[in-house]
């Protein structure tokens, strides 16, 4: 690749989702991008890698930020398809248990259900196939080089990790730098190193973990549902999920809080789906095959760092995805969010933005936040239902919002206009204040919208019977 000046040089720091589609944003602006990502290359085909260990769980993805993906990737959407993703209106194709009972089956929300791994090999040979973009692997960055007392951010420090590699980082210049290096993100101690200024962080732990596990369906099934999704509640704090995934594969999620997060070996695997608010999820999976050992997560609090109200940001940097902000992923909103950061970052770098360099990350870290607003909102106020959340009290506001939500939720699964306007605000399609148009105002809170309760018919899905009564057992 022909060598440019440092000043047409971006850096990204982390080749996951959000680095891989910054630098695609990127270089609509610098004559070369590199992605520096420490894991060593990944394989062609969509395959574990190291630096994602929650790729191992449920992902879906909104169609909110396929849209987004698509303006960015041109292309990706029908390249997911044909590999074997698929597209699910909930709840009409998901089989989905709120709180207060399941939703009536109608579109919705659309969303895409794949692996991350076929998600993330998708994205990653289309930015790599752009000429500007080129990824860099087996690098770790190990801090960054900042001048004038955390002023200006003017390239990263880079260790190899392969053979050979010591410890000792490498300078790389760049004239703009952004960290994308996920919840594990050191960019508020490397700023801070530097002299300057950072924000705390604000977290909210409700100590939700994960386990995890692929199947295989079973033959000739026939089930009404699609997917199957089972929300956790304050009440019942167990959640489980299965979503056909490429591979003919299915993926099943369980979850819990706290002492009720799942355990991952095999036989408590199944005992804890058993125990799951709807017998759908066990029916399911004992009919089905494994096709390997669970595994479990247990790092999904929500996390945010306010940078961009910093009235001193160094020039030159800026911090985007979980390393900005990141959610308890049972709200499936990471993914949604980084696609509309990168099409928010896209817009600025078109536009030209300020040509002072701080100004320009200024402007860069007040876009790229600006999707993670609602998110936020909605996965906090969530988790704070949970006593066992840790983290700043719930304010009045936020009381008054979970109590009406509750009512919407409880709505939402006997009036379908509900179920409608509780699912789009859920995908990110609408903002939460369509839930109090006058009209959604008057059907949730008018008497008689009693919730229906939680194992009503509807729920037992008689998964198993098909296959059953085929084998004769
Ligand atoms: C269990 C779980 C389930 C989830 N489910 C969903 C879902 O259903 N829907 C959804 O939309 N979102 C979901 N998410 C969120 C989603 O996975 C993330 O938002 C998404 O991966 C974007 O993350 P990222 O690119 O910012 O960081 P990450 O995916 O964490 O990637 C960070 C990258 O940076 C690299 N890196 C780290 N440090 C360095 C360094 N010093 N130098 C070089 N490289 C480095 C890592 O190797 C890695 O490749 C889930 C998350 C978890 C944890």
């Amino acid at each position: 690749m022909e060598s440019v000046a440092e000043e047409d040089h971006a850096v990204v720091i982390g080749g996951s989702m959000a680095g891989l589609l910054a630098a695609r944003a990127l270089a609509d602006r610098f004559k070369r991008v590199t992605v520096v990502e420490r894991d060593q290359a990944p394989a062609r085909q969509p395959a574990f890698r190291r630096g994602v260990p929650h790729s191992r769980h449920v992902h879906i993805f909104w169609h909110r930020g396929l849209r987004a993906l698509e303006t960015l990737l041109p292309g990706a959407c029908a390249e997911l398809l044909e590999s074997g993703a698929r597209i699910l209106d909930a709840p009409a194709d998901v089989a989905w248990h709120g709180p207060f009972g399941r939703f009536p089956r109608i579109r919705a929300a659309r969303f895409l259900s794949s692996s991350r791994e076929l998600i993330d090999a998708v994205v990653r040979r289309r930015v790599a196939a752009h000429p500007g973009v080129r990824l860099w692997y087996g690098r770790e960055v190990v801090g960054l080089h900042a001048e004038h007392d955390g002023r200006s951010v003017r390239g990263v420090e880079v260790r190899n990790r392969g053979a050979g590699g010591g410890h000792a980082g490498e300078p790389l210049e760049a004239g703009f730098v952004i960290d994308a290096t996920g919840r594990g993100s050191r960019a508020s101690e490397w700023l801070r190193g530097a002299g300057c200024a950072v924000p705390g962080k604000i977290r909210y732990e409700s100590h939700f973990g994960y386990a995890s596990r692929y199947y295989s369906p079973p033959e000739d099934i026939e089930s009404e549902w699609n997917g199957l999704y089972i929300q956790a509640s304050s009440q019942d704090p167990h959640a489980g999920a299965i979503m056909p995934i490429d591979g003919g594969r299915w993926i099943a999620t369980l979850g819990g809080v706290a002492n009720h997060a799942p355990p991952s070996d095999e036989d408590s695997f199944l005992e804890f789906a058993r125990n799951l608010g709807s017998p759908a999820m066990y029916e399911a999976l004992v009919c089905a095959t494994p096709l390997s050992t669970p595994v479990g997560f247990r790092n999904m609090a929500n996390e945010r760092y306010d940078y961009s109200r910093r009235a001193r940001w160094p020039a030159g940097f800026a911090v985007v995805g979980d390393a900005l902000c990141c959610f308890n992923p049972v709200y499936g909103q990471g993914l949604t969010t980084a696609a509309l950061s990168a099409v928010e970052l896209s817009r600025v770098v078109r536009a030209g933005g300020p040509r002072e360099r701080r100004r320009l990350s200024r402007a860069i870290q007040r876009a790229v936040a600006a999707p993670t607003a609602v998110p936020w909102l909605i996965a906090t106020g969530e988790d704070l239902r949970y006593p066992t959340t840790e983290g700043p009290r719930a304010r009045f506001d936020t009381k008054m919002r979970q109590r009406y939500v509750a009512h919407v939720a409880a709505a939402a699964t006997v009036d379908p206009v509900v179920t409608r306007a509780y699912f789009r605000v859920l995908a990110m399609e609408e903002r939460p204040g369509a839930l109090l148009s006058p009209r959604l105002l008057r059907r949730v809170l008018l008497p008689g919208q009693q919730a229906v309760e939680r194992t009503s018919s509807a729920d037992r899905d008689d998964f198993c019977a098909v296959a059953h009564n085929r084998d004769g057992a």
